[in-house]
C-alpha cells in the first residue's frame, strides 16, 4: 500500500498528529448498488486502515430520502463483505445524527452564520452568479438571529410547504468559489426516510452533513474523489465556525476516481439501465456492479488485485478494462479446474470403437495440481464444429477429411467420411481411432499437430451457456458515447441453448469456476436447477491486456 495518501498519513503520524490512530470510512449513499469505482474506494479505505493498524467505518450517507432505499443498504453490505472486508461493529448511519445536525444548524444561526431564505430554488440559482460574475444577496439574508431561530424551528415543525423555505449558510456571495456563496444547508421535503421514517420533514444537504459525519465519528483521514476539492473550503469553514479543534479534525485527501473504458460508472445511468429493463437487474452479469461482476464470475481476489495495481493518483485518467479482465484471468488460471465443453457440437462416430462400451480416461484437473478425474469415452462423441473443416487450408491443424487429430486425454482419430444431409450440411463425421495412441500410453508420443476437446455423446450434460460482450459499443479508445442508451450493444448477450459439458460439473454449486479447455473461463449461474445447467462466460482465454502492455 504505497501511494501518496499513505505517504500523507505517514507524514501526519511523524508530526505527531492523530494520536488516537488512523480511522477511515467508506461512506456510500444507499441510492444504488456498488460498482467497480466504489470497489476502488472500499479497497483504499479499508486498505489504509489495515496498513496502519487502524479502523474503517462503514457509514451510510443517507441524507437524501427521495432516492434512497433499504434494498441498497442491504446490497452494499453484502457486496463489501463479498469483496473481503468487514467493518465489525462500526456500521453507522448519517441519519442517526439528524438530531446533532439540527443542533449544529441552530448553533450556526445563533452565531449569525446561517439564515432562513424564502427564495425559490430557481431564484437561488439565478442569484448565485457565475464563475465570472459575483452572486447577489438574498433579501432574506439580513434576518435577525431571533427571526431565523423561529423560522427554522417552524420549518422543522412542518409549518411550511416543501421547498417554501431553506436554511443557508451565510458566507460570501462574491466568493470566487461558488460553493461558498451561501450554500443551502437544510431543505424541507415530506419524504419518508428508510431509516428514520417520518421523524423529519427537513433534511440536511450533503455538503453540510458530510464533514460533520466525519467529525462526529472522529475520522482521521477523509478520503474522497477529486470533485470534492472545491468543496473543502466550505467544509473547513463549517468546522471552524462550529469550533472544531483545528489540530484534530478529519483531514480530507482527494484522489482520482476510477474511470474504465467500455464501462459505466455513474449510478444514475446504471439505475436507468435497470429501471428501463435494458438489463435483467443490478446483478446482470454485464453490469459493472459488484453484484453483476460476482454473477459474471469475477472473483473478489481479482478485483482487489486490480484495485491495487491501478494505484491511487491525483489526476483523472481512463483505465483499460482489459486490465481488470487480465486480473480475473490470472486468478482463474491459477484456481479454476479444467473441464471439456463443446459449445457448437458436431457429432463424430468412432467406427472402430465398440457400441455400448464406456472407457474411463484419466484427466488432470489443473496443470499445477495432482488431482485427476475420469472422463468417459464412447463410440459417439461431439467435437466443436469449428474444429473440423472440409476444405482446410494447409495450416489448419485440426480435423479435415483424411486428416488426424488428437482427442485430449484420449486417442488420435482419423476422419474417414463426412456425412451430409440433403441440403449439403455436415451432420456427422465417421472417424477411426488409433488404439495404440492412447494418451499416456506407449505410442502416445506419435507426433500430431492438433489436439481438440470433445465430450461423450452418451454422458455429456446439456447446458445453457451465456456469452457476454460489453454493454455499450464505444469508439476504439473505449470512450462512452453521450447517448448511452442509443449505444447499447445488441450482441452483449448471446445465449447458447444446447452446449454439452463433460459430466464432472454435475453437483457443483452456482459460483463454481471452470476453464472450458480452449474456450475460456466459465462459472455456474444461480439460474441453474436440477433440470438445467446454466453457465456464464467470465472471460475468454485471449488476454488483450498483455498485448496492450507489450
Ligand atoms: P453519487 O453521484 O450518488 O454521489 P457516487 O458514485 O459518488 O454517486 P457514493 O455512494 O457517494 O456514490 O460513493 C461512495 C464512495 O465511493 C464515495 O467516497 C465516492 O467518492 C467513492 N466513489 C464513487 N465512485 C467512484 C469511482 N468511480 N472511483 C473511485 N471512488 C468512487
Ligand atoms: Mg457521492
Amino acid at each position: 500500500m504505497i501511494n501518496f495518501i499513505q505517504q500523507e498519513i505517514e507524514n501526519d503520524l511523524k508530526e505527531g498528529k492523530y494520536k488516537n490512530g488512523i480511522l477511515t470510512r467508506f461512506p456510500p449513499e444507499p441510492n444504488g448498488y456498488l460498482h467497480i469505482g466504489h470497489a476502488k474506494s472500499v479497497c483504499l479505505n479499508f486498505g489504509l486502515a489495515i496498513y496502519n493498524q487502524g479502523l474503517c467505518n462503514l457509514r451510510f450517507d443517507d441524507t437524501n430520502p427521495t432516492k434512497e432505499d433499504v434494498e441498497y443498504v442491504d446490497s452494499i453490505q453484502e457486496d463489501i463483505k463479498w469483496l473481503g472486508f468487514d467493518w465489525g461493529d462500526r456500521k453507522f448511519f448519517a441519519s442517526d445524527y439528524f438530531g446533532k445536525f439540527y443542533d449544529y444548524a441552530v448553533e450556526l444561526i445563533k452565531r449569525g452564520l446561517a439564515y432562513v431564505d424564502d427564495l425559490s430554488a430557481e431564484e437561488i440559482k439565478a442569484y448565485r452568479g457565475t464563475l465570472t460574475e459575483p452572486g447577489k444577496e438574498s433579501p432574506c439574508r439580513n434576518r435577525t438571529i431571533e427571526e431565523n431561530l423561529d423560522l427554522f424551528a417552524r420549518m422543522k415543525a412542518g409549518e411550511f410547504a416543501d421547498g417554501e423555505k431553506v436554511l443557508r449558510a451565510k458566507i460570501d456571495m462574491s466568493s470566487p468559489n461558488i460553493n461558498m456563496r451561501d450554500p443551502v444547508i437544510y431543505r424541507i421535503t415530506r419524504t419518508t426516510h428508510h431509516h428514520t421514517g417520518d421523524d423529519w420533514l427537513i433534511y440536511p444537504m450533503y455538503d453540510f452533513a458530510h464533514p460533520l459525519e466525519d467529525a462526529i465519528e472522529g475520522i482521521s483521514h477523509s478520503v474522497c474523489t477529486l470533485e470534492f476539492e472545491d468543496h473543502r473550503p466550505f467544509y473547513d469553514w463549517l468546522l471552524d465556525s462550529l469550533g472544531f479543534d483545528v489540530n484534530n479534525r478529519p483531514r480530507q485527501i482527494e484522489f482520482a476516481r476510477l474511470d474504465l473504458t467500455n464501462t459505466i460508472t455513474s449510478k444514475r445511468k446504471l439505475r436507468q439501465l435497470v429501471e428501463e429493463k435494458h438489463v435483467r437487474g443490478w446483478d446482470d452479469p454485464r453490469m459493472p456492479t459488484l453484484s453483476g461482476m460476482r454473477r459474471r464470475g469475477f472473483t473478489p481476489a481479482a478485483i482487489r488485485d486490480f484495485c491495487e495495481r491501478i494505484g491511487v493518483a491525483k489526476s483523472n485518467s481512463l483505465v483499460d478494462v482489459a486490465m481488470l479482465e487480465h486480473c480475473v484471468r490470472e486468478d482463474l488460471n491459477s484456481n479454476a479446474d479444467r473441464v471439456m465443453a463443446v459449445l457448437n457440437p458436431l457429432k463424430v462416430v468412432l467406427t472402430n470403437v465398440e457400441e455400448n462400451k464406456t472407457e474411463y480416461l484419466v484427466a488432470q484437473n489443473h496443470p499445477a495440481r495432482s488431482a485427476t478425474r475420469y472422463v468417459p469415452f464412447t463410440r459417439e462423441i461431439y467435437i466443436e464444429r469449428d474444429d473440423f473443416m472440409e476444405d482446410a487450408p494447409k495450416k489448419f491443424f485440426r480435423l479435415k477429411p483424411g486428416g488426424e487429430v488428437r482427442l485430449m486425454y484420449a486417442y488420435i482419430i482419423k476422419c474417414e467420411e463426412v456425412i451430409k444431409d440433403a441440403e449439403g450440411n455436415i451432420t456427422e463425421l465417421h472417424c477411426t481411432i488409433d488404439p495404440t495412441s492412447k494418451s499416456g500410453g506407449a505410442t502416445a508420443g506419435r507426433k500430431i499437430k492438433g489436439t481438440i476437446h470433445w465430450v461423450s455423446a452418451q454422458h455429456a450434460l446439456k447446458a445453457e451457456v451465456r456469452l457476454y460482450d460489453y454493454l455499450l459499443t464505444t469508439d476504439e479508445k473505449g470512450n462512452l458515447p453521450e447517448d448511452f442508451i442509443g449505444a447499447l450493444n445488441p450482441q452483449s448477450l448471446i445465449v447458447i441453448e444446447n452446449a454439452l459439458i463433460e459430466p464432472t460439473v454435475r453437483w457443483m454449486a452456482a459460483g463454481t469456476h471452470f476453464q472450458f479447455l480452449r474456450l475460456g473461463y466459465f462459472v455456474i449461474d444461480p439460474d441453474t436447477t436440477p433440470e438445467k445447467l446454466v453457465f456464464n462466460r467470465v472471460v475468454s482465454l485471449k488476454d488483450t491486456w498483455q498485448k496492450v502492455k507489450d
